[in-house]
């Protein structure tokens, strides 16, 4: 049966590419998806190199897949998936996407003429912006849930129980390579008499510009992180008791050094620290109650200070003795 009448009409409507090649990757036929997308005409291409007609496709890989499809006479099949997408077509599509591309999925079909010799290879071109699209969406929501459970929604820092579980890791590194690791943990002096003040939004807003300011402070190694109310942690990797109480000093002074600012009101406010070093051996829960501790004594010892934990266990030992 003749089905030439059929299969022009039908190549040229097809809602996919269709391209063929000849044995030497010579364009023998290119339908209208291909050519109106790439703005070239069928006549103009028939007979030239694939990779003169379309020079930004990935020649070397390209090739040696087609190679492969002629010697084998075995189908290949590339998706979007693994490579976004072979010719650099537009996508016509009014979505939003940060590719202006057509995603691809490409079957290479290993076709042989009537003659029984001549080897020929049909292309055929899916679009697969539609999957592309959505699954970068996916990928997004991930990414924005994945953020939200793990940071704290008034102030953006790291929450409690993802600020616990990095702590965890960082213990487990640093007795691994033998490296120093410091905690430090801070709280708002007297936050109660602020809120009294300024109100439980003036509270809020205290503790915003606190992290805030702190963050400025720290190296993008540190970890801040919400602890409890009014209280926070930093991790400090690669970060010795020294180390670790410079930065103490350093927050410290920050806070009490500049007023923040609520609704036209200037509110002063000030923290208390507590450093401890991490030891071989120590568990997540007995660092936190050493800096803890060490946070306790600065508040004893009259607020707006910083005391490191070794201190604490001196004045410990001294006072038995
Ligand atoms: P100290 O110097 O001993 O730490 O005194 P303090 O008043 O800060 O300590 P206390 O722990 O008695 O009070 C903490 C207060 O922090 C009580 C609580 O209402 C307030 N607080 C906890 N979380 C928040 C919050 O998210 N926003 C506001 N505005 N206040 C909070
Ligand atoms: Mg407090
Ligand atoms: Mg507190």
């Amino acid at each position: 049966m003749q089905l030439d009448w059929l299969l022009q009409p039908l190549l040229s409507q097809l809602n996919s590419g269709v391209l063929v090649l000849d044995a030497e990757l010579r364009l023998v036929f290119i339908n209208q998806f291909i050519a109106r997308r790439a703005d070239v005409q069928p006549e103009d291409v028939q007979g030239k190199s694939l990779f003169d007609v379309f020079t930004d496709v990935p020649q070397a890989w390209l090739q040696r897949k087609l190679q492969g499809v002629l010697a084998l006479q075995v189908p290949a099949f590339s998706s979007w998936e693994q490579r976004q997408y072979i010719f650099k077509l537009p996508h016509l599509r009014p979505l939003s996407s940060d590719s202006q591309y057509m995603a691809q999925n490409c079957s290479m079909l290993p076709l042989t003429a009537p003659d029984g010799v001549s080897r020929y290879i049909c292309l055929l071109i899916e679009d697969a912006t539609d999957a592309y699209v959505y699954q970068q969406q996916l990928q997004q929501s991930v990414a924005r849930l994945q953020l939200a459970n793990r940071t704290d929604g008034l102030t953006g820092v790291l929450n409690r129980s993802y600020w616990q579980q990095q702590l965890s890791y960082e213990i487990q590194r640093a007795e691994r390579y033998q490296h120093p690791l410091s905690l430090l943990m801070f709280d708002l002096d007297k936050f109660k008499q602020l809120n009294d003040r300024y109100g439980h939004l003036g509270g809020d807003a205290v503790l915003v510009a606190l992290c805030a300011r702190v963050t400025t402070l720290l190296r993008d190694t540190d970890l801040l992180g919400r602890y409890g109310g009014e209280e926070f942690g930093v991790i400090l990797p690669e970060t010795d008791l020294t180390g670790a109480m410079q930065v103490a000093q350093r927050i410290c002074t920050a806070v009490a050094g500049q007023p923040m600012h609520y609704e036209q009101q200037t509110i002063r406010a000030s923290v208390s620290l507590g450093v401890a070093a991490f030891t071989a051996g120590q568990s997540t829960d007995a660092l936190i109650q050493q800096a803890d501790e060490a946070l306790y004594t600065a508040k004893r010892q009259g607020r707006n200070q910083a005391v490191a934990w070794r201190a604490v266990n001196n004045e410990y030992l001294k006072k038995v003795k």
